[in-house]
């Protein structure tokens, strides 16, 4: 997320790093080289110039010369700025209504259908609504039959009137359904066009005013930097929408609509996409989204993300297997399974401190445990359950069966040798301060 543009800051910050003592001129050289790394971003130029003139001034204020550390502070300086520049505070959703009405509008392909589905899967999972889905694309016939094979995938019921030629009165009557229903949440998903028009505007302004939603959301591809500004600017005049829902991060976007989308139309990123799945959505929180940028990780996210996967139960039948010496394949699979859970492994790498940078020459394949996978399903039972029982004819079959090469599944059984030797400690007598030693 953002590789290049959190590169470019990591090398201006490296100009204070070269010098013994640090001077005005380098800080401005500095700052100049972070404005440079906005622009790159695709920042609007006033936006990065005012940026740095604000982080200039607070350095100023500061006596950022004078104090012990001054590259950490000019560094600090710049990630709050980041931070009030992505909006600041986190900004919730407005679930008070009865049924909530939430109205989505967008460009065609945006990912308006995509995000209706995560929200909708968002609620229902983690905030224990009943949402229902709503078609109101009186255009194209394949959009509303995208949503039922949304809507089936997670769960969720989808409302749609095929015949009827007038959104204002299928998003009028969807909401009667989910009141005779017991719906708490009503998901009105608009049509698009390829770029914004009279029509589509008029249209969904008449679908905004007939049904009053709590949130309307405004929906945008990141990859398109500063159009998604201009788009979000032309929607925001007519709609005065209450969010931004930011899809496509998880690609080569540069950040441009992210850092400049609050500064132009005054409203915060609720939600991110961070890829085609339905639970590829994260809630919006600017200081962490900054911290990534500078290379500092995530580690409140990703420790937030291990607790949701983290199953009592299961880390208990574990632990027993382990004191009992009978943590086997079957249990490292189900391992594997809990971690990939959690979220694919390039976006879990970038909130690790530091790791983002160390690692930005390895390729980080989307299904990274793909060959693990495989070699283990290529064992028996038996070898699964009593590892030491493979031996080289079995491992020759094994690799066989799974595509791999023999090499890659000594690799695994040591590393899974390996793994099963330090669980096995952490539970032992010096385990305690070990675990101490970790923080635990
Ligand atoms: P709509 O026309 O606005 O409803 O857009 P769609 O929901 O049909 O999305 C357009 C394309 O973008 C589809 O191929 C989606 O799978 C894809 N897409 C949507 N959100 C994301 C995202 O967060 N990441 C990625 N990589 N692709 C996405």
């Amino acid at each position: 997320m953002f590789d290049n543009l959190s590169d470019k800051l990591d090398k201006a910050f490296h100009i204070l790093k070269g010098h013994g003592k640090i001077t005005e001129v380098n800080v401005a050289e500095t700052l100049k080289e972070v404005r440079r790394a906005l622009l790159d971003a695709d920042v609007n130029f006033k936006i990065a110039k005012d940026f740095t003139t604000r982080v200039k001034e607070k350095a100023i204020g500061q006596d950022v010369l004078t104090t012990l550390q001054p590259g950490q502070l000019l560094v600090k300086l710049v990630k709050d700025e980041l931070t009030e520049l992505m909006g600041g505070d986190v900004a919730g959703i407005n679930l008070s209504g009865n049924p909530t009405v939430i109205l989505m509008s967008g460009l065609q392909g945006s990912g308006k259908t995509t995000f209706s589905g995560k929200l909708a899967n968002y609620l229902l999972t983690k905030k224990n609504k009943k949402p229902l889905l709503v078609a109101c694309d009186i255009y194209r016939p394949a959009a509303i039959q995208q949503l039922y094979v949304v809507g089936d995938s997670i769960g969720v019921e989808v409302y749609s009137e095929p015949e009827n030629k007038n959104p204002v009165e299928i998003a009028q009557n969807a909401i009667k359904h989910a009141k005779a229903n017991g719906f708490n949440v009503v998901i009105v998903d608009t049509a698009g066009r390829l770029a914004v028009d009279a029509a589509m505007m008029d249209e969904i302004a008449r679908v905004h005013k007939a049904i009053q939603p709590q949130e309307t959301l405004f929906v945008v591809d990141a990859m398109t930097g500063q159009d998604a500004v201009n788009t979000a600017k032309a929607f925001n005049d007519i709609l005065n929408f209450d969010g931004v829902i930011l899809t496509k991060l998880d690609g080569d976007t540069r950040g441009g609509a992210a850092l400049s989308i609050k500064t132009v139309v005054n409203k915060p990123i609720k939600f991110v996409g961070t890829g085609e799945k339905m639970d590829a959505i994260d809630v919006f929180y600017p200081i962490r989204m900054a911290e990534r940028i500078l290379g500092m990780g995530d580690v409140v996210s990703l420790v937030e993300r291990a607790q949701e996967q983290f199953d009592e139960e299961e880390a208990r039948k574990i632990q027993k297997k382990i004191a009992k010496n009978e943590f086997g394949f079957d249990d490292f699979l189900s391992q594997i399974q809990q971690v990939k859970k959690m979220g694919n492994m390039k976006d879990l790498v970038g909130m690790i401190p530091g790791a983002s940078k160390a690692m930005k020459d390895v390729e980080i394949e989307d299904d990274a445990f793909k060959h693990i996978e495989a070699i283990i399903h290529s064992m028996t039972p038996i070898e699964r359950s009593k590892p030491a029982l493979i031996d080289v004819k079995r491992k020759a079959r094994i690799a066989k069966g799974s595509g791999t090469k023999i090499e890659q599944v000594n690799q695994l059984m040591k590393q899974f040798e390996q793994m099963s030797k330090m669980m096995k400690m952490m539970q032992g007598p010096g385990g305690k301060n070990l675990m101490k030693m970790m923080g635990g």
